[in-house]
């Protein structure tokens, strides 16, 4: 899920505490900054208010609202939902075959970020492409399956999907092989959007080698396979329109 950086003093007077404000329509997905329509503070636990703001998507017109638990004294809040939820729904036919638990993973995984439970939709990014890779080793590049399956994700694409000068950066080092399991101290946000930044290009990058393999592997269906050559990009699918944010699939 992707936010916008608010200040509740806007909405209650004094009340100098900055919130993450949900910036995709769960209706319609699209990027926005909704309309608040009302917004109510109620006593929580420990001192802290529970926000409820009830917003209108500027694109759709339709109404959500979302929570937040704010703190006067210590001017910190988390976001709590978004109702309705956001369904995630990704899916991509080519690569889907070559990766069907890619697919499966990669949902988890924003299932979990659309929760907001960040530190596990990492692990299951980063374990999504770890996948992918590798099935796209064994199943296209017809590399052996035991010298593939212990080999970390960095050294996989480094190895797999030749893309020399993009894992050169420093960047793309810290988003692939920085724990995301910490058992000190929460894990940063930059390196959370870092991965999914480097999830985005690594993902593009397979799916345009399976495109453009000329001989794909082998498919039970001769048809099939002129479908794939000509199977414009796949994009994320929803109920509703899809997120134009890229980095919110
Ligand atoms: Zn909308």
């Amino acid at each position: 899920m992707n936010f916008i950086k608010k200040n509740a003093k806007d909405i209650q007077r004094g009340f100098d505490c900055e919130y993450d404000k949900p910036s995709v329509c769960p209706h319609c997905g699209l990027g926005m900054d909704g309309q608040t329509i009302s917004s109510s503070f109620v006593d929580f636990d420990n001192g802290d208010k529970l926000m409820v703001q009830v917003c209108c998507c500027t694109a759709c017109r339709r109404y959500y609202f979302f929570a937040v638990l704010l703190n006067r004294e210590t001017r910190q809040s988390r976001f709590v939902f978004l109702y309705p939820q956001y369904e995630y729904m990704y899916f991509n036919k080519n690569l889907n075959r070559v990766s069907p638990r890619f697919m499966s993973m990669y949902n988890q995984a924003l299932r979990c970020e659309g929760n907001g439970d960040t530190e596990i939709a990492a692990i299951g990014y980063k374990a999504a492409l770890d996948i992918l890779v590798k099935d796209y080793a064994i199943n296209m590049l017809k590399v052996n399956k035991d010298s593939v399956k212990n080999k970390n994700v960095f050294t996989a694409i480094k190895e797999y999907l030749g893309t020399s000068d993009i894992i050169k950066s420093e960047e793309a080092v810290r988003a692939l092989t920085s724990e995301y399991a910490y058992y000190e101290g929460a894990y940063p946000m930059n390196d959370f959007v870092l991965l999914k930044l480097y999830m985005d290009i690594f993902i593009k990058y397979v799916e345009t080698k399976v495109i453009t393999n000329e001989e794909p592997f082998k498919l039970d269906d001769p048809k099939e396979t002129r479908d794939i050559k000509s199977q414009p990009q796949s994009k994320p699918q929803k109920k509703a329109p899809v997120n134009q944010d890229p980095q919110n699939k």
